[in-house]
């Protein structure tokens, strides 16, 4: 019977076995069951035969003269042309077949003999439907890859062209608003206000869209950057929401960090600002930041707030694009800052991630490379 699809017969298989019996007896079933034999009777005539073409799958004999079958197997895996080729040790019964030495030279299988039809073929066909597998996941990851770089740089020409006809706007309706104040009436200012407003957080979106959209522009030249500074800068930049949170807020000395200082002052200023703007009405504000290390080569920072937390069922979805999660709305945000935080941090070689309980508090933690030598 035959268990094989008929586009088995484009599969070429080289065969390498210093015993002619074996590869005539392993040609005439493989030819059988549609694919296309190469022979090879030691290890030059294999490595030769492979380097001229690449075949589909490799079944390599363990015991031959000279470089035995491992040490075919690590020069084909050494080599970036022949180093994805699927290879099938045989052994024979009486070998002591190394199996941990078969997969640790690269070997993706093995098979013992004396052979079972149906288990060679079974096998074969297995690390051939793996290889093709892999293929079709490396092209759609490519595909993917395009077209997330071609989205991102949309969305950068979008929002970098949409910031000048949008000046316009406000400062029409500003114009109208100041120049011609004593003949409008007050549903025409109300108006006027919709207009600057809703031409306001169009602005925050086109911000913090092209914040995103620049962070892996590439070409960007990472330094050493004293943490102090970079969050004393990012507090200042936010000090409008910590005045008028009343927060409390605790920090330690912070270590050298090595990356992009701009990033860096825009990954504590959207947390700590997040904290500002999720506290609870009835609770005193606190905002605790630690930095420990964590597993010799980074830094794990906490920025720690007891305010409005978040839900096990969102918590997931906060560092999606455009996820907002308070609920109510009328807390002023856009969705993208913790995005851009997942993505500067992973730019920088880091994790981010979140620990919360809703009307407890919310703990962001991200991890930074250490610096080497560095305090
Ligand atoms: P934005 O702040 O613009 O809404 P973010 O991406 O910064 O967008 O945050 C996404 C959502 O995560 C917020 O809308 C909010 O629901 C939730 N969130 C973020 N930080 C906190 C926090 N410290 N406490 C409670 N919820 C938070």
């Amino acid at each position: 019977m035959n268990l094989y699809p008929s586009n088995q017969s484009q599969k070429e298989i080289l065969v390498i076995d210093d015993t002619p019996d074996n590869l005539r007896l392993l040609s005439a079933i493989l030819t059988q069951h549609n694919y296309e034999i190469r022979k090879a009777l030691n290890s030059s005539q294999a490595i030769a035969s492979v380097q001229a073409e690449a075949p589909d799958l490799i079944l390599l004999d363990i015991k031959m003269p000279g470089m035995n079958g491992f040490d075919v197997c690590t020069a084909l895996k050494q080599n970036p042309i022949t180093q994805d080729i699927p290879v099938i040790f045989i052994s024979a019964l009486d070998d002591a077949l190394d199996k941990v030495r078969a997969f640790s030279v690269g070997g993706a299988d093995y098979i013992t003999k004396p052979f079972q039809e149906a288990e060679v073929l079974a096998r074969i066909e297995n690390q051939l439907k793996i290889v093709e597998l892999q293929g079709k996941l490396k092209t759609q990851n490519e595909a993917l890859e395009k077209s997330n770089q071609a989205l991102e740089q949309f969305a950068y020409v979008v929002a970098h062209d949409l910031q000048q006809p949008l000046q316009s706007i406000i400062g029409y309706a500003k114009i109208i608003d100041l120049k011609y104040s004593e003949i409008l009436d007050i549903s025409m200012k109300n108006y006027l206000t919709k207009i600057s407003d809703a031409g306001g957080r169009m602005q925050f979106l086109i911000r913090d869209l092209l914040s995103y959209a620049l962070i892996e522009k590439g070409g960007i030249e990472f330094s050493k950057i004293d943490g102090n500074i970079a969050l004393k800068q990012a507090l200042n930049n936010i000090d409008f929401l910590l005045q008028a949170s009343h927060a409390e807020l605790i920090y330690p000395t912070l270590p050298t960090l090595f990356g992009h200082e701009t990033q860096l002052i825009q990954l504590f200023q959207n947390i700590v600002g997040n904290a500002t703007k999720f506290s609870r009405s009835n609770v005193p504000l606190k905002i605790e930041i630690s930095v420990s290390q964590y597993n010799q080569e980074y830094w794990l920072f906490g920025v720690h707030d007891n305010g409005m937390g978040i839900s096990s069922e969102n918590l997931g979805r906060i560092f999606e694009l455009f996820q907002r999660v308070d609920g109510d709305g009328d807390i002023p945000g856009t969705g993208l800052g913790l995005a851009i935080c997942k993505k500067i941090v992973e730019s920088h070689g880091g994790q981010i991630w979140a620990t919360s309980k809703l009307h407890v508090g919310t703990t962001f933690l991200f991890t930074l490379p250490i610096v080497q030598g560095e305090p």
